[in-house]
């Protein structure tokens, strides 16, 4: 035969069809969803189509490395998610793996109210309609000694309503040293033009003074606003006005002064070594008329917005406003948010909220951990080294960007290089979230409840085997 190389049938009509594929996953991987097969059948196929035209002279694969790229595409497809993975990278609240564990109280809380009917806007005394956030508000009441409250569903929304409501089509004045993003899609700035409201800027990035904001007052002025710089901190010459001081310039000229503080607590953390500010009843004490925060951040309970007012008009105002409907939160997120605040209440938040166990989890516990854990590591995957260190860490997700905690790790040290291992950790069953420290893999316990170090070991042993 005299076949030249030019003649050389395209490969890619060489690969099997979209169909046969599917049948192929369907007899191999009986338990994956039909539509996930033909997806990934297609999405494999496509794959295989664009290497093949951008590499002349490669192959068709055989057909069993095409079924299980498919196989693998449709498994990822038809997985669950979000699902549970393991924290290991010592950051309590991490945006990125979900902010604040519930309390397994909470959890349950959640899920007696899911599958039923519940009595969300019903009082049952009277059978009357009742509000949803009622309850809520009643314990926000309690715990921060203010005369009312709001409840929204994240603290997005929260600054949002609060901004629409007080000053829709007015002035709001901020520091230039506040102007903050936080997590990409919120931005102070943004959050205020989508409430309608003009941002007057003052001072300068690094220095504002009690003189800028008095300057900047105006018969258009609707309030003061202070942001809390959750993610990072300014360091040198730097001035800020404190609390008290802008409160009485607000009081003095007739504007209430509203605070985000992103992250709050309602436990007075400060004798533990927390910041003041994070303990959001003192925020009032010292002059905010309103405060903000996430439901998510250092109070440990579920997505939402906290408002707490000074003056049980700006609730009122607020709750009347539209917006409040569309930002509103669902009875499963209402379910957590009561039974973390009756936590709070009881006096068992300590105990019982993840968030509060692990940052004030004392370091020789963490020490102790550590080093139990390395050595059952050990037991299996002794080339890596595992061995307990000291390390510092923070409380992360926009909270607190200049506090740093003492905390204990287990290090591995691959011989192949700490970014693969962390990688395999990723995919490991559960996958497993760690930190990189020069040539090391890190497995920080700060962020890890003792009742997830099984599952930690069977992870790291099913890797390593
Ligand atoms: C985290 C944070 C927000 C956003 O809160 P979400 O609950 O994520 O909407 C807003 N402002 C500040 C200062 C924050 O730290």
């Amino acid at each position: 035969m005299d076949s030249s190389p030019e003649v050389k049938p395209d490969p890619r009509r060489a690969l099997p069809s979209v169909d046969r594929v599917v049948r192929a996953l369907e007899a191999g991987w009986p338990s994956l969803p039909v539509w996930a097969a033909r997806e990934a059948a297609r999405a494999a196929l496509t794959a295989e189509r664009e290497r093949l035209e951008t590499s002349a002279g490669t192959e068709v694969p055989a057909l069993e490395l095409l079924l299980a790229d498919a196989a693998e595409r449709a498994a990822e497809l038809a997985r669950l998610r979000p699902a549970p993975v393991l924290n290991a990278t010592g950051i309590v609240l991490h945006t990125n793996l979900g902010r604040a564990p519930l309390a397994a109280g909470a959890a349950e809380a959640v899920a007696r109210v899911a599958r039923g009917y519940t009595d969300l806007e019903l009082d049952l005394g009277s059978g009357q309609r009742g509000e949803r956030t009622a309850p809520v508000v009643e314990k926000l009441r309690l715990l921060a000694g203010v005369p009312d409250a709001l409840a929204v569903n994240n603290n997005a929304a929260a600054l949002l309503l609060v901004l629409a409501t007080l000053a829709r089509g007015r002035e709001v004045i901020v520091s230039r040293g506040e102007l903050v993003e936080i997590g990409g899609s919120f931005r102070v700035p943004e959050i205020m033009a989508s409430a309608g409201v003009r941002l007057v800027e003052v001072g300068t990035t690094n220095r504002t003074h009690l003189s800028d904001y008095g300057r900047a007052i105006g018969p258009d002025s609707a309030l003061l606003l202070k942001v809390h710089r959750s993610n990072f901190s300014l360091r040198g010459f730097v001035a800020e006005v404190a609390l008290p001081e802008l409160a009485a310039l607000g009081r003095e000229r007739g504007l209430p002064l509203v605070e985000d503080l992103g992250s709050g607590s309602l436990v007075d953390l400060s004798a533990r070594g927390f910041p003041e500010e994070t303990f959001a009843p003192s925020r009032l004490r010292r002059g905010a008329d309103v405060v903000c925060f996430s439901g998510d951040k250092l109070l440990g309970g579920p997505q939402a917005g906290i408002v707490l007012t000074a003056h049980t008009e700006h609730a009122e105002a607020m709750r009347r406003n539209p917006l409040s409907r569309a930002l509103r939160l669902d009875k499963l997120a209402l379910a957590a948010l009561d039974w973390t605040l009756a936590a709070v209440l009881d006096g068992r938040a300590e105990r019982e909220i993840p968030v509060l166990r692990r940052l004030l989890e004392p370091e020789e516990g963490l020490e102790r951990r550590a080093r139990a854990l390395a050595g059952r590591i050990r037991e299996f995957a002794g080339p890596l080294g595992p061995a307990a260190e000291r390390d510092t860490t923070y409380a992360g997700g926009g909270a607190l960007p200049d506090f740093t905690l003492p905390t204990w790790a287990v290090a591995l040290r691959p011989a192949d290089g700490a970014t693969r291992l962390a990688a395999r950790l990723r995919r490991a069953d559960p996958p497993v979230l760690a930190r990189i420290r020069d040539d090391a893999v890190l497995l920080d316990l700060r962020s890890v409840d003792p009742g997830e170090e099984e599952s930690l070991v069977t992870a790291l042993r099913g890797l390593l085997r």
